[in-house]
């Protein structure tokens, strides 16, 4: 079964296809020639995922899944949230993300925060949505090279260290992509066609 992923991220494409079995063949949006840019107007992760997800089978016609991540801070009532990538503004700026993050959070004294991966799965006429939560905290500081985002300045409960002071590996066996991505696997596993 060829099964689209709406993306174009070849690092979390080859992270989904090494974790499926090789019956299932894993597109991006090159590969079914998508150019188009679809633009994330909904104000949940799951209903952005699903208007990706829809897309892609409407005008495709495809099987396909699409994932929408954001850092939820409790003290911030879950901001940055839906908005995470465009949080300072556009374009999106990782680095200016995380300074007015940090500078929000100057005086509070709760740093409690969490990412959550929404995806939406478009199989056969029927759709299904799945969701990774990772907790943690906001740092004071950055810490780390590693990553991309928000990640020198996101401690995952539970470890010392920040999610850019991970490797990649260690990073995605507790992640909130991750594991939301291990729930799709196990579900296309069984998936009887
Ligand atoms: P996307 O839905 O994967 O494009 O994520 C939206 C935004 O959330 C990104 O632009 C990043 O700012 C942030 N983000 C998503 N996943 C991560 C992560 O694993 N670490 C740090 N930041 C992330």
């Amino acid at each position: 079964m060829k099964l689209v992923f709406a993306t174009n991220n070849l690092n979390k494409l080859a992270e989904v296809q090494k974790m499926l079995p090789n019956t299932i063949e894993v597109l991006s949006l090159n590969d079914i020639n998508c150019f188009d840019e679809v633009e994330e107007t909904e104000i949940t992760l799951e209903g952005n995922a699903k208007l990706k997800a829809n897309y892609i089978t409407q005008k495709f016609g495809y099987n396909c899944f699409a994932d929408d991540t954001g850092l939820e801070v409790d003290s911030l009532e879950g901001k940055p949230g839906v908005f995470s990538a465009r949080f300072a503004g556009e374009p999106s700026n990782s680095e200016k993300n995380m300074q007015k993050l940090l500078s929000e959070l100057e005086k509070k004294e709760d740093r409690k925060a969490q990412f959550r991966t929404a995806i939406c799965l478009n199989i056969d006429k029927h759709q299904y949505i799945f969701e990774g939560i990772c907790k943690g905290e906001i740092l004071t500081e950055k810490n780390g090279e590693k990553g991309f985002g928000y990640d020198p300045i996101f401690k995952p409960a539970g470890y010392e260290i920040s999610f850019a002071e991970m490797t990649s590996e260690e990073k995605n066996k507790i992640s909130h992509r991750g594991l939301a991505i291990q729930k799709l696997v196990e579900f296309l596993k069984d998936f009887k066609n």
